[in-house]
């Protein structure tokens, strides 16, 4: 991804002459300059020639396009460019646009300040022309404010130019389907051609039988180089040596992940999903398997939920796999005053969430009929996080972001053998989950202490979904009135 590049587009037009013309070039090519320089700026950004013709902006536009390394295109009016002459590029573009509103001056020189340089210096009103014309033509674009040196507009490009890149890239995500979706829920159902319609996916099944003869087929010595990797990353309790049993539960796991991997590799898939109502031919469900190869950046969804397996696959890229997991919302806490949700599943969580090493643990299942699972459990960290769904609508998906935040439980659990987090919801336990009941948010969600709601919201409006975010100040009311407008709005997209 980090081949990916932006271009930076400066309009202006004639009227000014030649020597102000080469001050813009040289003001813009200074802003990109210190772009590239900041760390937090991941993508390179390309400075392009000063735009002040209709015939120039469309030829750049369709180079644009044509640039398949060009993830995006950011804007600035430095001086005033008449937006007439952007119809054409403007209806001629399909990259992710950045309207970037800021001005190379940082503050007015009160001393000297004369037309001259009023004239060059403003985007105050030329950006107002600017934005006017995407407005009017109705064009999707991220608009960011604010002097370019900022640190905070630094970061907001940065975040943004990330999650444009995903909503680039993540395009070409392939989902490897292990059996079908659990049977008779509605949530995890969605329409797959929609899906690769709208946000490029493709959710394609594949045999668990295939799997199975791949297990059966991975080495003793494969096994072993892959326990002695787990040693090392987890705790690995002596009496697990002891009990033959659960050492070949875990080599089994083992012996799962080097089949699933194999796939997934052979395929260029992104992320995968499995039931336990479709293991025919396996031993176990695969567990911690399933945790470590989430631990590598893998999607996965529980149950045929191969949203949220495509889901986790977005949500690790736009955080640089850190801190992301398929999650459910579980069993609650509701102490008056303290309410908390504990969210898990029936094995796979991603490590990325612990707050300390995980511990490989084998405990029946007590579902699906098969041998005990080995899992890694721990509990998730402390601090801000959101909670994401992705829902099928008929028609239309809805994409569900709520703001939660992590807390550490007063109490061990000694008998609950997954990996869980205790959260609680903006903007309280109960509203929360009413409001998430409303709006028809799932069980299954891609849980996320790095990625925010803002850089959600920018995906959503980047893959032209509707996106329903609930936070500190969402009230019932108001959110029921949102989602009754929504029906119609999307009605008529
Ligand atoms: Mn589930």
């Amino acid at each position: 991804m980090k081949s990916l590049k932006f271009w930076f587009i400066t309009g202006s037009q004639h009227l000014y002459g030649e020597e102000t013309l080469k001050e813009v070039a040289q003001h813009s090519k200074e802003i990109v300059q210190f772009f590239n320089q900041q760390k937090e700026i991941e993508y390179e950004i390309l400075y392009k020639p000063i735009v002040t013709t209709p015939e120039e902006i469309l030829n750049i536009m369709i180079e644009a396009n044509g640039d398949i390394n060009c993830a995006g295109v950011i804007t600035w009016m430095h001086t005033f460019s008449p937006s007439k002459m952007w119809i054409n590029g403007l209806k001629a573009i399909n990259k992710p646009m950045l309207h970037l509103h800021t001005q190379f001056n940082k503050e007015i020189p009160w001393d000297t300040i004369d037309m001259d340089f009023m004239n060059t210096n403003q985007s105050a009103h030329g950006d107002r022309e600017h934005g006017f014309i995407f407005t009017r033509m109705g064009i999707k674009r991220k608009v960011i404010v604010g002097y370019y040196q900022d640190s905070k507009v630094i970061k907001r490009i940065g975040k943004w130019l990330n999650v444009a890149a995903v909503a680039y890239k993540g395009t070409d995500i392939k989902i490897m389907r292990l059996g079908d979706n659990m049977r008779e829920v509605a949530v995890t159902e969605g329409d797959k051609v929609e899906a690769q319609i709208k946000l490029g996916w493709h959710v394609n099944t594949y045999s668990v039988g295939e799997l199975a003869e791949r297990v059966d087929f991975v080495s003793d010595r494969q096994v072993d180089l892959l326990l002695k990797e787990y040693k090392e990353k987890y705790i690995f309790e002596d009496d697990l040596f002891e009990d033959s049993s659960q050492l070949e539960s875990i080599r089994y796991q083992a012996k799962l992940e080097i089949a699933l991997r194999s796939m997934l590799e052979e395929g260029g898939f992104g992320g995968f999903t499995d039931t336990f109502e479709d293991l025919h031919g396996l031993q176990q469900l695969p567990g911690l398997a399933s945790q470590r190869l989430m631990e590598m950046g893998y999607g996965f969804g529980p149950e045929g939920d191969w949203k949220v397996a495509a889901m986790v696959r977005i949500m690790k890229m736009i955080s640089g796999n850190k801190g992301t997991s398929v999650m459910e919302d579980y069993t609650y806490h509701l102490e008056t005053g303290n309410e908390a949700i504990l969210g898990a599943h029936m094995l796979e969580v991603c490590p990325t969430l612990a707050d300390s090493t995980p511990k490989i643990e084998v405990h029946d299942l007590d579902i699906g009929g098969k041998e005990a699972p080995a899992r890694l459990t721990f509990n998730g960290k402390e601090g801000k996080a959101i909670c994401v769904s992705l829902v099928d609508m008929g028609g239309r998906l809805r994409l569900i972001v709520l703001d939660v935040e992590a807390i550490k439980s007063s109490h061990d659990m000694p008998k609950l053998p997954v990996a869980s987090v205790l959260w609680k919801p903006m903007p309280n336990m109960l509203d929360g989950a009413e409001a998430w009941i409303y709006a028809g948010g799932a069980h299954h969600t891609v849980f996320s202490y790095e990625v925010t709601a803002e850089e959600m919201m920018d995906w959503a409006e980047l893959m032209d979904i509707e996106c329903i975010y609930i936070n500190k100040n969402t009230t019932i009311p108001k959110l029921k009135r949102e989602l009754a407008i929504n029906e119609l709005l999307w009605k008529f997209k």
